[in-house]
């Protein structure tokens, strides 16, 4: 494959063939871990904000989740603020449009393992 095909590539969510090759830093659940792979190559789509991987990315992540994600292995650790859904500070119920936005941003967000 090479790189002026990849680049030309449609996006599979909104088919634009406005995409680039980047850096990306993707969240993973592993059991339950959450962890973060920094610097995959990605090749983004300027449309809609997708990330999509190639073979050569998809076959590295999961060697490491194959391995476990070993703690010995990781460069850094972030630490994750967590809330309790229902008790952010608001009393506005969310509109359903808001909430079928929110459920489609998590799932680009944290691919579970
Ligand atoms: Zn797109």
């Amino acid at each position: 494959m090479d790189t002026a095909e990849q680049l030309s590539a449609a996006c599979p969510v909104c088919e634009s063939t406005d995409t680039r090759l980047a850096r990306v830093r993707s969240a993973f659940w592993h059991n339950d871990r959450l962890v973060v792979i920094e610097d995959v190559p990605a090749l983004v789509c300027n449309a809609c904000g997708e990330q999509f991987y190639d073979d050569t990315a998809v076959l590295m992540i999961d060697r490491i989740r194959q391995a476990g994600f070993p703690s010995e292995d990781a460069v850094r650790e972030l630490r994750v603020p967590v809330f309790a859904f229902g008790r952010v500070g608001t009393t506005d119920v969310p509109s359903p449009e808001a909430s079928s936005f929110t459920a489609a941003l998590a799932s680009e967000v944290l691919i579970r393992s």
